[in-house]
Protein backbone atom coordinates (compact mmCIF):
# COMPACT_ATOMS: atom_id res chain seq x y z
CA UNK A 1 0.00 0.00 0.00
CA UNK A 2 1.18 3.15 -0.63
CA UNK A 3 0.62 6.27 2.05
CA UNK A 4 -2.27 7.05 0.66
CA UNK A 5 -3.69 4.16 0.46
CA UNK A 6 -2.39 3.21 4.26
CA UNK A 7 -4.43 6.60 5.20
CA UNK A 8 -7.63 5.78 3.24
CA UNK A 9 -7.19 2.26 5.67
CA UNK A 10 -7.06 4.47 8.85
CA UNK A 11 -9.85 6.77 7.93
CA UNK A 12 -12.21 4.17 6.83
CA UNK A 13 -13.29 2.76 10.29
CA UNK A 14 -14.84 6.06 11.54
CA UNK A 15 -16.53 6.51 8.72
CA UNK A 16 -18.13 2.94 8.82
CA UNK A 17 -18.67 3.46 12.31
CA UNK A 18 -20.43 6.71 11.28
CA UNK A 19 -22.93 5.56 8.56
CA UNK A 20 -23.32 2.81 11.52
CA UNK A 21 -25.22 5.39 13.46
CA UNK A 22 -26.93 7.08 11.04
CA UNK A 23 -28.83 3.42 10.33
CA UNK A 24 -26.11 2.58 6.80
CA UNK A 25 -23.72 0.04 6.35
CA UNK A 26 -20.36 0.66 5.46
CA UNK A 27 -17.74 -1.39 4.16
CA UNK A 28 -14.31 -1.01 3.49
CA UNK A 29 -12.00 -2.85 0.14
CA UNK A 30 -8.90 -1.82 -0.64
CA UNK A 31 -9.30 -2.46 -4.61
CA UNK A 32 -12.28 -2.66 -7.10
CA UNK A 33 -11.61 -6.41 -7.73
CA UNK A 34 -12.53 -7.44 -3.78
CA UNK A 35 -15.40 -5.16 -3.61
CA UNK A 36 -16.93 -6.58 -6.64
CA UNK A 37 -16.21 -10.12 -5.36
CA UNK A 38 -18.54 -9.21 -2.03
CA UNK A 39 -21.11 -7.09 -3.98
CA UNK A 40 -22.07 -9.95 -6.23
CA UNK A 41 -21.85 -12.35 -2.89
CA UNK A 42 -24.98 -10.09 -1.36
CA UNK A 43 -27.41 -10.64 -4.59
CA UNK A 44 -29.27 -13.65 -4.96
CA UNK A 45 -28.96 -15.39 -8.16
CA UNK A 46 -32.61 -13.42 -10.14
CA UNK A 47 -32.21 -10.47 -8.16
CA UNK A 48 -33.72 -7.09 -9.92
CA UNK A 49 -30.91 -4.84 -10.39
CA UNK A 50 -30.53 -1.46 -11.62
CA UNK A 51 -28.65 2.01 -11.55
CA UNK A 52 -28.11 5.33 -12.04
CA UNK A 53 -26.05 7.41 -14.42
CA UNK A 54 -22.41 6.82 -12.65
CA UNK A 55 -18.52 6.77 -13.59
CA UNK A 56 -17.89 4.46 -10.72
CA UNK A 57 -19.71 1.86 -11.72
CA UNK A 58 -17.80 1.11 -14.77
CA UNK A 59 -14.82 2.31 -13.45
CA UNK A 60 -14.90 -0.36 -10.82
CA UNK A 61 -15.54 -3.02 -13.21
CA UNK A 62 -19.17 -3.51 -11.23
CA UNK A 63 -21.13 -2.87 -14.63
CA UNK A 64 -19.20 -5.82 -16.34
CA UNK A 65 -19.94 -8.08 -13.55
CA UNK A 66 -23.61 -7.39 -12.78
CA UNK A 67 -23.77 -7.75 -16.63
CA UNK A 68 -21.82 -11.13 -16.71
CA UNK A 69 -24.34 -12.11 -13.42
CA UNK A 70 -27.34 -14.43 -13.73
CA UNK A 71 -29.61 -11.37 -13.25
CA UNK A 72 -32.36 -9.23 -14.22
CA UNK A 73 -31.37 -6.08 -15.32
CA UNK A 74 -33.59 -2.86 -15.61
CA UNK A 75 -31.82 -0.59 -18.11
CA UNK A 76 -33.27 3.03 -18.53
CA UNK A 77 -30.93 3.64 -21.60
CA UNK A 78 -33.12 1.02 -23.69
CA UNK A 79 -36.25 3.13 -23.65
CA UNK A 80 -36.83 4.43 -26.88
CA UNK A 81 -39.77 6.75 -25.71
CA UNK A 82 -40.72 8.64 -22.72
CA UNK A 83 -43.05 6.74 -22.10
CA UNK A 84 -41.03 3.91 -22.16
CA UNK A 85 -38.74 5.92 -19.80
CA UNK A 86 -41.52 6.20 -17.78
CA UNK A 87 -42.36 2.28 -17.82
CA UNK A 88 -38.49 1.57 -17.17
CA UNK A 89 -38.31 3.90 -13.85
CA UNK A 90 -41.55 2.86 -12.71
CA UNK A 91 -39.79 -0.80 -12.52
CA UNK A 92 -36.39 0.55 -11.61
CA UNK A 93 -38.01 1.86 -8.35
CA UNK A 94 -39.59 -1.62 -7.47
CA UNK A 95 -35.99 -3.33 -8.09
CA UNK A 96 -33.95 -5.54 -5.38
CA UNK A 97 -30.88 -3.40 -6.14
CA UNK A 98 -30.38 -0.31 -7.06
CA UNK A 99 -26.41 1.39 -7.99
CA UNK A 100 -24.97 4.16 -7.96
CA UNK A 101 -22.23 6.47 -6.25
CA UNK A 102 -22.18 9.44 -3.77
CA UNK A 103 -21.25 12.66 -5.16
CA UNK A 104 -19.55 13.52 -1.77
CA UNK A 105 -19.69 11.45 1.68
CA UNK A 106 -18.51 13.29 4.84
CA UNK A 107 -16.08 11.77 7.83
CA UNK A 108 -19.73 11.84 10.09
CA UNK A 109 -21.33 10.02 7.08
CA UNK A 110 -23.78 12.12 5.42
CA UNK A 111 -24.00 11.61 1.92
CA UNK A 112 -24.68 14.31 -0.30
CA UNK A 113 -25.87 14.43 -3.83
CA UNK A 114 -26.88 16.70 -7.20
CA UNK A 115 -29.12 15.62 -9.09
CA UNK A 116 -30.59 16.73 -12.64
CA UNK A 117 -33.84 14.69 -13.19
CA UNK A 118 -33.92 13.61 -9.65
CA UNK A 119 -34.06 9.69 -10.63
CA UNK A 120 -31.18 8.94 -9.02
CA UNK A 121 -31.52 10.82 -5.67
CA UNK A 122 -34.86 9.87 -5.82
CA UNK A 123 -34.21 5.78 -5.57
CA UNK A 124 -31.54 6.15 -3.12
CA UNK A 125 -34.34 8.20 -0.63
CA UNK A 126 -36.93 5.43 -1.37
CA UNK A 127 -38.27 2.55 -3.53
CA UNK A 128 -35.30 -0.07 -4.48
CA UNK A 129 -35.17 -2.70 -1.39
CA UNK A 130 -31.58 -2.31 -1.38
CA UNK A 131 -29.29 0.59 -2.57
CA UNK A 132 -25.37 -0.41 -2.95
CA UNK A 133 -23.25 2.85 -3.37
CA UNK A 134 -19.62 2.36 -4.93
CA UNK A 135 -17.29 4.95 -3.23
CA UNK A 136 -14.02 5.89 -3.81
CA UNK A 137 -12.38 7.22 -1.11
CA UNK A 138 -11.43 10.59 -3.01
CA UNK A 139 -15.37 11.40 -2.48
CA UNK A 140 -14.42 11.95 1.36
CA UNK A 141 -14.59 15.10 3.43
CA UNK A 142 -14.01 16.76 6.01
CA UNK A 143 -18.47 18.21 6.62
CA UNK A 144 -21.43 18.91 4.44
CA UNK A 145 -19.73 22.69 3.39
CA UNK A 146 -16.64 20.38 1.94
CA UNK A 147 -19.17 17.90 0.58
CA UNK A 148 -21.37 20.92 -0.96
CA UNK A 149 -17.83 22.91 -2.64
CA UNK A 150 -16.62 19.62 -3.75
CA UNK A 151 -19.80 18.55 -5.70
CA UNK A 152 -20.00 21.96 -7.57
CA UNK A 153 -16.03 22.56 -8.14
CA UNK A 154 -15.50 18.99 -9.29
CA UNK A 155 -17.97 16.51 -9.78
CA UNK A 156 -20.27 18.73 -11.88
CA UNK A 157 -18.17 20.42 -13.78
CA UNK A 158 -16.18 16.73 -14.83
CA UNK A 159 -19.88 15.19 -15.37
CA UNK A 160 -21.16 17.77 -17.82
CA UNK A 161 -17.95 17.79 -19.65
CA UNK A 162 -18.27 13.97 -19.99
CA UNK A 163 -22.02 14.28 -20.49
CA UNK A 164 -21.93 17.10 -22.85
CA UNK A 165 -24.20 19.43 -21.15
CA UNK A 166 -24.54 23.03 -22.38
CA UNK A 167 -24.05 24.41 -18.63
CA UNK A 168 -21.47 27.36 -17.57
CA UNK A 169 -19.26 24.76 -15.78
CA UNK A 170 -18.97 22.72 -19.14
CA UNK A 171 -17.56 25.73 -20.40
CA UNK A 172 -15.53 27.67 -18.13
CA UNK A 173 -14.72 24.32 -15.59
CA UNK A 174 -15.94 25.90 -12.85
CA UNK A 175 -19.69 26.85 -10.87
CA UNK A 176 -21.86 29.83 -11.66
CA UNK A 177 -24.16 28.73 -9.86
CA UNK A 178 -26.60 28.77 -12.33
CA UNK A 179 -30.74 28.20 -13.08
CA UNK A 180 -30.07 27.09 -16.94
CA UNK A 181 -32.02 24.50 -19.01
CA UNK A 182 -29.55 21.70 -18.96
CA UNK A 183 -28.25 22.39 -14.57
CA UNK A 184 -27.37 19.34 -12.89
CA UNK A 185 -27.69 21.12 -9.62
CA UNK A 186 -31.50 21.13 -9.48
CA UNK A 187 -31.56 18.61 -6.47
CA UNK A 188 -29.29 18.92 -3.64
CA UNK A 189 -30.12 16.25 -1.21
CA UNK A 190 -28.45 15.18 2.25
CA UNK A 191 -29.10 11.84 3.76
CA UNK A 192 -28.23 11.86 7.05
CA UNK A 193 -30.07 8.96 8.54
CA UNK A 194 -31.71 5.90 6.71
CA UNK A 195 -34.87 5.08 8.78
CA UNK A 196 -34.46 1.21 7.06
CA UNK A 197 -32.07 0.17 9.16
CA UNK A 198 -29.29 -1.28 6.54
CA UNK A 199 -30.96 -0.88 3.07
CA UNK A 200 -28.18 1.76 2.47
CA UNK A 201 -24.81 0.32 1.76
CA UNK A 202 -21.76 1.81 0.94
CA UNK A 203 -18.89 0.28 -0.13
CA UNK A 204 -15.96 2.52 0.03
CA UNK A 205 -13.03 1.48 -2.31
CA UNK A 206 -9.36 2.69 -0.67
CA UNK A 207 -8.73 4.12 -4.29
CA UNK A 208 -10.12 7.05 -6.97
CA UNK A 209 -13.37 6.39 -8.38
CA UNK A 210 -15.35 8.84 -10.14
CA UNK A 211 -15.48 12.99 -10.08
S1 LIG B 1 -25.02 25.15 -10.60
FE1 LIG B 1 -24.78 25.07 -12.84
S2 LIG B 1 -22.70 25.84 -13.20
FE2 LIG B 1 -22.81 25.25 -11.04
S3 LIG B 1 -22.04 23.17 -10.95
FE3 LIG B 1 -24.30 23.07 -11.12
S4 LIG B 1 -24.71 22.90 -13.34
FE4 LIG B 1 -22.59 23.60 -13.09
Amino acid sequence: MNYKQQAFAKAAPGIIKNLEKRGMEGYYFEDCASMVKAVLSMMPEGSVLSWGGSASLTESGMMDAIQKGNYTLIDRATAQTDQERREIYGKTVMSDFYFCSTNALTLDGELVNIDGNGNRVACLIHGPQHVMLLVGMNKVVKDLDSAVKRVRTQACPANAIRLNMNTPCAVTGTCADCLSPECFCNQIVVTRRSRHAGRIKVFLVGQELGF
